[in-house]
């Protein structure tokens, strides 16, 4: 069955881990995750995006990954991520995510916290968890337009403020990273992050990780992110393994024969991220 974020993120903030959140976009992502999970032993997230629910619908995502927690030995929750408005959440709750973002970040601080808090209080009713956005997680995020030129760091006292009036019960901050492809080598504020894990006691999240040497990684983890979001690399190792059998095998047509290599390539670095946050044989 699936379980909400709440108990996986609030043992791993006790602990001083992180669980990984990975964006699946269709069956073989949802079952290479759980291969990865299965194999370390960690809690895991799957998580979607609107731009990806609108390629077949809430429930078709919700169908794929609550078999998959049914067979699972671990922890399994389904995350709405960047939750883009009230309904939207409202929907992915009917449907039976056990976790939401709502991300208000385009918004005005204020406007931030009115939308958030009407989220977390139908979240609260329900028990399940909310993640909110303070700050700017910089770059392309799902099939927006790119974000430049703001300043990408959130403010600690207002994420006191914001937690505190809103009543979200997980925070993303703005840290330094971007959703999407770096071009250059991205840069952890890890100072910001202590600043902001001394202000709020939620667990923070952090997201545009894909492509965030590890190192600067786990030194996060270590100042308390306690969830981490991998979406892009997910996306090329999986293309990277089919392309490449099919380069191969050019008259193979069983979409499956290719699929099985893509697949092995999203096990094998969702195991190498799991090892990295910490979160093997938590589940
Ligand atoms: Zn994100």
């Amino acid at each position: 069955m699936l379980v909400t974020t709440k108990d996986m993120l609030l043992d791993a903030q006790k602990n001083h881990y992180a669980v990984g959140a990975f964006n699946v976009e269709n069956l073989e992502f949802v079952m290479a995750v759980l291969a990865a999970a299965e194999e370390t032993k960690s809690p895991v997230i799957m998580q979607t995006t609107p731009g990806t629910i609108k390629t077949a619908g809430l429930d078709y995502f919700y169908g794929m990954v609550s078999a998959a927690a049914a067979r699972a030995s671990v922890p399994v929750a389904l995350h709405l991520d960047h939750g883009d408005g009230f309904d939207r959440c409202m929907q992915a709750l009917r449907v039976g995510y056990t976790s939401v973002m709502i991300d208000g970040s385009h918004e005005s601080f204020e406007d931030n916290i009115a939308l958030t808090k009407s989220v977390a209080a139908v979240g609260a009713a329900m028990g399940v968890p909310v993640e909110a956005e303070l700050g700017k997680v910089g770059g392309k995020e799902d099939d927006g337009p790119a974000v430049e030129g703001e300043n990408p760091y959130t403010d600690p006292d207002e994420a006191r403020e914001f937690v505190e009036r809103t009543g979200c019960t997980s925070l993303a901050i703005g840290v330094g990273t971007a959703h999407g492809v770096y071009t250059e080598t991205p840069h952890i504020e890890q100072d910001v992050v202590k600043a902001i894990r001394a202000a709020v006691d939620v667990p923070l999240v952090l997201h545009g990780t894909s492509g965030v040497p590890d190192e600067q990684v786990a030194e996060a983890v270590k100042n308390g992110i306690c969830k981490v979001n991998y979406a892009t690399e997910l996306r090329q190792a999986y293309t990277k393994g089919y392309m490449a059998f099919m380069a191969e095998n050019p008259g193979v047509f069983d979409p499956k024969k290719p699929a099985k290599q893509g697949m092995a390539e999203i096990t094998n670095i969702v195991k190498i991220r799991m090892e990295n946050l910490g979160s093997v044989g938590r589940a």
